[in-house]
């Protein structure tokens, strides 16, 4: 058979140009080939918690499977989970669509509601995927650039300054991927004084991590709940249970926008795995104490890795949420794809550089990782950073 090998005999979609397989997948996977070849490699790359996921959760995906809950489940979600989601929040299960993971409910959101042209105002440093699932869905990403002197945190006079007549959505990401910025409900009200005069933009809040959050954590729409009508909260199982690879989140929303979002799925992947989302009611009506003594184990490696990096000069801002720290990269190699390539290369340690994420100048390391991983990591960036 004849193989096409070749990208110039390959037609891909105009609307795959400048999309690739995102850089912490490369890294990931680079850290991975040195790691088969012998070489030990410290990756502290990757934005997933070490923990496994809890036991019940796992017993109850087993009743699941023997139990035969192995026929397609409906598209917008099982009822129980659906309804679980819906009691948690105060609203109807016509309020609720689980996916494949919270990327696919960003995902799905961007395609149900942008036209060509549209704009997407994104927060940067933003988590990786954001502006490329705007451009897949034909939309433009607005990108808005939050450096560390203002908390990596959006102000409403930027927001008021982005805003034209294309914008549909506001992006926001809180506790944030990759800079563990939490939004205070006060902040959040001012952003949304600002959205009450632009009814034609709606808000995306991502709140995947809220349950690791070190300072009190407010959700968007109880902030602002005059914008609950326009407001899509995304959530899901993946990093407060350790689930990453159940692949299960979810949006609560406006009902039109859900049911827009639900035919898109349906055309897309059709409902999420049954026995994953019998896994993730057990998780969400299950014992919950795990998550208070995980984030405790996470608090106290955050501790650890920013008195690390402050001892070896690298300046970073405290993380108040999820398992990142985004510090800047050192003035004697300030490019962040070269400090990291050096890192990796010299000193066994995978970083993700902040070109990633939208900022340059800075690194991504995620300290979801035992605390032996993360005390060599740090010894090992800190003995780099000083032979520079
Ligand atoms: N949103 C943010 C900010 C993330 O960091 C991630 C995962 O890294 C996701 C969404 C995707 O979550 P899921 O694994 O449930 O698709």
């Amino acid at each position: 058979m004849a193989q096409v090998t070749s990208t110039k005999d390959f037609q891909r979609a105009e609307r795959l140009q400048g999309i690739e397989l995102s850089e912490i997948a490369r890294i990931s996977e680079h850290a991975a080939r040195l790691r088969a070849q012998g070489i030990d490699v410290i990756a502290l790359s990757t934005g997933e918690p070490d923990f496994p996921s809890p036991e019940h959760v796992v017993e109850a995906a087993n009743r699941a499977a023997i139990e035969g809950q192995t026929r397609y489940p409906a598209t917008a979600g099982t009822p129980a989970l659906r309804a679980a989601i819906a009691a948690e929040v105060g609203l109807q299960t016509e309020n609720i669509i689980v996916s494949t993971g919270a990327k696919q409910v960003l995902s799905g959101a961007m395609m149900a509601t942008l036209n060509p042209g549209d704009e997407v105002i994104a927060v940067a440093p933003f988590w990786t995927s954001y502006a490329d699932m705007v451009r897949l869905a034909g939309g433009i990403p607005t990108i808005l650039s939050c450096p560390a002197e203002q908390g990596f945190k959006l102000s409403p006079d930027q927001l008021e300054a982005a805003i034209t007549p294309r914008t549909r959505w506001l992006l926001l990401n809180t506790p944030s991927n990759p800079t563990g910025a939490v939004y205070s409900k006060m902040e959040l009200q001012a952003l949304g004084d600002v959205l009450k005069n632009h009814p034609q933009v709606w808000v995306i809040s991502d709140e995947i991590y809220q349950h690791l959050s070190y300072v009190p954590f407010t959700p968007f729409v109880q902030a602002v709940p005059a914008l609950a009508d326009r407001t899509l909260t995304v959530n899901g199982v993946s990093k407060a249970y350790s689930m990453t690879g159940w692949r299960i989140g979810w949006g609560i929303g406006p009902a039109p926008l859900i049911k827009a979002m639900i035919a898109v799925q349906g055309q897309i992947t059709s409902g999420a795995c049954s026995i994953a989302q019998a896994a993730a009611l057990e998780a969400i009506t299950g014992p919950q104490d795990l998550l208070s003594e995980r984030r405790n184990a996470m608090r106290a490696r955050r501790d650890l890795v920013v008195d690390g990096l402050n001892r070896a000069g690298l300046e970073c801002t405290v993380p108040e949420g999820a398992f990142y720290v985004f510090p800047k990269t050192p003035a004697k190699m300030p490019v962040d794809h070269e400090f990291c390539r050096y890192l990796l290369d010299e000193a066994g340690v995978a970083l993700v550089p902040g070109r990633a994420f939208g900022m340059p100048g800075h690194m991504r390391l995620s300290f979801a990782y035992a605390t032996e991983s993360l005390q060599e990591g740090v010894r090992r960036l800190a003995d780099a950073t000083a032979k520079l």
